[in-house]
């Protein structure tokens, strides 16, 4: 609970998944039995869900010549492979896979638009629909964020052939967001925007897309890519004369509604400007190290009173105490120095709290008016043998893989000792997709 552990809790829940009412030191014993410890389910802040088909498949060295470039050609080229039906194949896999791990919100930061050709469906908006069929059939929560994606680099450079599916113009954008609010609302989800990093689109496009948000929904999380790599910074400096957290900051009103979507490379005085606007960064340290993008100051952005939570981004992991961990291992690697924020606990609560903010849902903590997302942590699981309740969220991500035992979404059981109700026909045709995929 956010003040702690509490014991003999109950947790009533209205009839649309909400939290009405939660009570520690209970009595009662009608209901259903949760059968372990219960913390809040962990909201996964970035995802492009059809990279989990990819995942693993560029691992061969290159002469020691490969780095987020080439691996990024790499991933174009499944990109310009998927089709609906694999679309939502793969990302019905990928949000079980997450649920199984305690994740029970995902946003989805989505940026594959039109047809291989690059003119869009006849519906433009198909491709989102696949999104959000795959989280309904799941049971997971979702913030759709529809991508602007312009340009090919700083200055509005010509997009690139293979980047043709992602391109829309403002008028384009504005006729695939209003073609899903329908649908997202259908869903439950929520609706964002993303413009997709400074160098997809311009300074003008950045105005643009907020003067949507403004008419549509002001207060609709905006999520963008920003100094991920170095090349980027330097592209920045040359072009807009600032590197890229110190440009969003000076000319933009970001405050709490924003993400900043990896944020690595920061001066102090960025990282300071940054936690003061009140924006979530999104760490995704299992993709971050994968692709060599380097390591997020952690420390001085806490210092800072700096907000943070965490995403899976590419899918090379899926499981949010592998996430935690990389975060706080990468900071005592460097630093040469054992936890580097108060605790793994305190790290996890935190995340779920902030990244519920970047979710713009109302999710992230134990407390009436939060859906109820809970995640039942498994009491026979080797690693949460014995007492010391204050140490089982530190056991579970520093010691412990596979400790989740039931996930609850919005109060429906969607995970059971450790399944999915739908596994196998989801898995299934996820196969049949990999196979359409690959076998080539
Ligand atoms: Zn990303």
């Amino acid at each position: 609970m956010p003040g702690g552990w509490a014991s003999d809790v109950r947790i009533d829940v209205d009839g649309d998944g909400t939290i009405a009412e939660i009570t520690p030191d209970s009595a009662t014993r009608a209901g259903v039995h949760l059968a372990g410890p219960v913390v809040p389910g962990m909201p996964d802040i970035h995802s492009h869900a059809f990279q989990r088909a990819f995942a693993g498949r560029a691992e061969r060295a290159h002469g020691g010549t490969d780095t987020f470039w080439t691996w990024r050609r790499a991933m174009y080229d499944v990109a310009n492979r998927v089709d609906p039906d694999d679309m939502e194949a793969i990302a019905t896999q990928l949000y079980v896979d997450l649920l199984r791990n305690g994740f029970t919100s995902v946003v989805e930061f989505h940026y594959v638009h039109h047809q291989p050709d690059g003119t869009p469906y006849a519906n433009r908006a198909e491709l989102g629909e696949r999104i959000l069929a795959a989280a309904s059939a799941s049971g997971i929560g979702l913030t759709l964020l529809p991508v602007l994606y312009r340009w090919s680099d700083f200055g509005e450079a010509a997009p690139r052939e293979e980047q043709r599916r992602f391109i829309n113009d403002l008028d384009g954008y504005v006729a695939l967001f209003d073609a899903l609010v329908s649908h997202a609302a259908t869903a439950g989800a929520r609706l964002g925007i993303a413009p997709h990093s400074l160098r997809a689109v311009s300074p003008r496009d950045l105005a643009d897309i907020l003067a949507l948000r403004a008419e549509r929904d002001a207060t609709m999380p905006v999520h963008l890519h920003i100094a991920e790599v170095v090349g980027e910074v330097e592209r920045a400096r040359e072009v807009l004369g600032a590197r890229p957290v110190e440009w969003l900051v000076t000319n933009a009103a970001v405050d709490e509604t924003w993400c900043a979507v990896h944020a690595v490379h920061l001066t102090e005085g960025e990282s300071q400007a940054l936690a003061k606007s009140g924006a979530v960064v999104a760490l995704c340290p299992s993709t971050e190290g994968n692709l060599g993008d380097g390591v997020f100051d952690w420390p001085a952005y806490h210092r800072a009173g700096g907000h943070a939570g965490i995403g899976t981004d590419s899918h090379v992991g899926l499981d949010p105490a592998e996430e935690l961990r990389w975060l706080e291992y990468d900071q005592r690697l460097r630093d040469q120095r054992r936890t580097v924020g108060s605790s793994p606990h305190d790290l996890y609560v935190a995340c779920a709290r902030d990244g519920g903010v970047a979710s713009g849902r109302p999710i992230g903590a134990l407390a009436p008016g939060m859906r109820a997302d809970l995640v039942v942590l498994d009491p026979d699981h080797s690693a949460l043998a014995g007492g010391d309740v204050e140490t089982i969220v530190d056991r579970w991500i520093i010691a412990g893989n596979g400790c989740v035992r039931d996930v609850y979404v919005g109060g429906k059981a969607v995970i059971t000792q450790g399944t999915h109700p739908d596994a196998t026909s989801i898995r299934r045709r996820y196969q049949k997709t990999m196979k359409h995929l690959w076998d080539r």
